[in-house]
């Protein structure tokens, strides 16, 4: 057996540098300092699914980003992942549905705005729509599966505008009734709450309420699609299965927030989750389901393309993201 060692490695790598004989000039090629457009396609039996990537975040990790873990364990945890500490970059992921009758957006991304005042890291959805070849006004359905702003922002532009012009938006009834609810919104618990009431307003323009119908849990959305719930991360947070032949696939939107960090701590409780309980009771149900029935799931937060499997571990479960395909 060859053993590899750091001293090793880097004596080899300076070896060969050194032995590289210079016969010739190179053209001279710019760096390219984009990065490159962020969609991905996958079938689901007949059906077409776009992971179309709106951005990550770049959220500072304060105490109390995980309410029952101190904030030096969950910085450990990030390093053991290889992830920079202090800084929580979670992946923002919506995805198209074509069932081949009609297309559908779930969820629409932090919006175009997003876009200058984060300096690129997000509100980027129109711009890989553009690069996946989608025009916003071919979009049949918007379907939400709750009211933080990273999930509803995008059904407005920049300049307030209607983002999908020929859209239906539909949009959990619980979770409406809940973010749209004035004494609900006088009871809010905390600023950061009031501030999803409020940011729910401004979203709700009146050509965004023309469009809006509720849907129910359990109801089918489009052939192939139906709502089931997953409260806790909010009141009427929903995700959706979506089924065609004898393939299924989960969208878990919020079950977990990012998987390198939720669903391997299952029993830690996000700072954004509304009833951090009933958000962990949902979490191990459907973590549980997803690892028994070895079913396909598209999260959200997960990472780009953001669909894989999770297996149970001893302390939690473990996302593993599918391998790119060049051919659907
Ligand atoms: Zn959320």
């Amino acid at each position: 057996m060859v053993e590899i060692t750091r001293r090793a490695a880097f004596a080899g790598a300076a070896l060969s540098m050194a032995a590289a004989p210079v016969t010739k000039a190179f053209a001279f090629a710019p760096q390219a300092a984009t990065q490159a457009p962020g969609f991905y396609r996958y079938k689901v039996g007949d059906i077409e699914m776009t992971t179309v990537n709106d951005g990550v975040s770049a959220m500072p990790i304060e105490d109390g980003f995980v309410r029952n873990v101190p904030k030096a364990e969950v910085n450990a945890f990030l390093e053991s992942t290889f992830r920079a500490p202090n800084i929580y970059s979670g992946p923002y992921n919506p995805v198209l549905i074509n069932n081949g009758r009609q297309l559908a957006l779930v969820d629409t991304g932090t919006g175009e705005g997003a876009l200058k005042s984060s300096n690129g890291l997000n509100g980027r959805l129109l711009m890989n729509l553009a690069a996946a070849g989608i025009d916003p006004a071919s979009i049949d359905l918007v379907i939400l599966s709750h009211y933080h702003g990273d999930h509803m922002n995008g059904l407005i532009r920049a300049d307030n505008s209607i983002a999908f012009p020929n859209a239906e938006i539909l949009v959990p009834e619980v979770e409406h009734k809940f973010w749209m609810d004035d004494g609900e919104m006088s009871r809010a618990a905390t600023p950061r709450v009031e501030a999803t009431f409020k940011n729910a307003r401004r979203v709700m323009t009146a050509d965004v309420r023309k469009r809006v119908r509720t849907y129910a849990w359990g109801q089918e959305l489009m052939s192939g699609v139906t709502a089931t719930a997953t409260p806790g991360h909010t009141p009427g947070h929903t995700s959706h299965v979506v089924s065609s032949g004898n393939k299924t696939l989960y969208l878990q939107a919020v079950v977990t927030h990012a998987p390198f960090l939720f669903a391997r701590n299952p029993g830690w409780h996000f700072m954004l989750d509304v009833d951090p309980v009933a958000a962990e009771a949902t979490r191990r149900n459907v973590y549980d389901m997803l690892a028994a029935e070895r079913m396909m799931v598209q999260g959200f937060h997960y990472p780009f393309p953001a669909v894989g499997h999770v297996e149970k571990t001893a302390t939690g479960y473990r996302e593993d993201i599918v391998q790119w395909s060049p051919v659907l």
